[in-house]
């Protein structure tokens, strides 16, 4: 049986395409699988260790089409103890839609100034097609508590997405204590 507090409910946003999917599949198989169902909603679950605790660890996988005023007005992003925001660095515009989605989640959402954020450049790999600097989103994880910032790739092996989650999971856990 599961208690609360080994139970770690995150949430994955970001705008389509930028490989939100592949991460936490990355992260839970250790597989890069080109080719997976792309349903609007999916949840994933998987016991993973953190600072030598077994967690499960619950992501609700988000497709980018909804906008985050009607998952909201769902109530579809309660109760989450994290949220995992992406962008690919090849992408402009997702790069301005995580900056909004930290913006709204860390300044008009409930809990969410304290509930951690992990944001991530995801597509490290695709160098050449760089269009978002490391910079950029460093300076975003800077504006706000409890915001990391990685950029990593969910296509190349061990390029970052373990300790990236590893970080955020560890963040959840201090703040689950703390309240
Ligand atoms: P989502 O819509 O944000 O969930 O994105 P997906 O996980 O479905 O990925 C969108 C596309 O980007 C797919 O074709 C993936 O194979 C590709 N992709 C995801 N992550 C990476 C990455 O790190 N590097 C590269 N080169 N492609 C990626």
């Amino acid at each position: 049986l599961w208690s609360r507090d080994s139970v770690c409910n995150i949430i994955l946003l970001g705008a389509e395409d930028v490989g939100k999917t592949a991460l936490v599949v990355r992260f839970f198989t250790k597989k890069y699988l080109p080719e997976y169902s792309h349903s609007t909603w999916c949840c994933y679950e998987r016991n993973v260790i953190v600072n030598d605790r077994v967690l499960l660890v619950r992501v609700t996988d988000t497709s980018g089409k909804e906008s985050f005023s009607s998952l909201k007005s769902k109530g579809l992003l309660e109760g989450a103890e994290g949220y995992v925001i992406v962008y690919s660095i090849t992408d402009k515009r997702s790069f301005v839609k995580a900056r909004e989605l930290v913006k709204l989640i860390k300044e008009d959402f409930g809990e969410g100034e304290q509930t951690p954020v992990a944001l991530i450049g995801n597509k490290e790999d695709l160098v050449h097609y760089r269009v978002v600097c490391s910079k950029e989103g460093q300076r975003i994880a800077l504006l706000y508590p409890r915001c990391s910032f990685h950029e990593c790739s969910a296509a190349r092996e061990a390029q970052n997405v373990e300790s990236a989650f590893q970080d955020f999971l560890c963040q959840v856990l201090n703040s689950k204590v703390q309240r």
